[in-house]
C-alpha cells in the first residue's frame, strides 16, 4: 500500500493519490501537478486504495 499527496495530469479530468496506479505513474513530468486540482479520484486509485 502507497499512498501519498494527490497528483493529477492537466490531460486527465482524475486525479490519483496511490503511487501503484498504473494511469497516474505515466503522466509525462510537464502534464503533472500537485494537489487534486479539484477533480475526482480515478477508478484504479480508489480500487488500489481498498
Ligand atoms: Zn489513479
Amino acid at each position: 500500500m502507497a499512498k501519498k499527496s494527490p497528483w493529477h495530469s492537466t490531460k486527465q479530468s482524475v486525479h490519483h493519490d496511490n503511487t501503484d496506479c498504473n494511469t497516474g505513474n505515466n503522466i509525462e513530468r510537464e502534464n503533472r501537478r500537485e494537489g487534486t486540482g479539484g477533480k475526482p479520484k480515478c477508478q484504479e486509485c480508489s480500487r488500489l486504495d481498498r
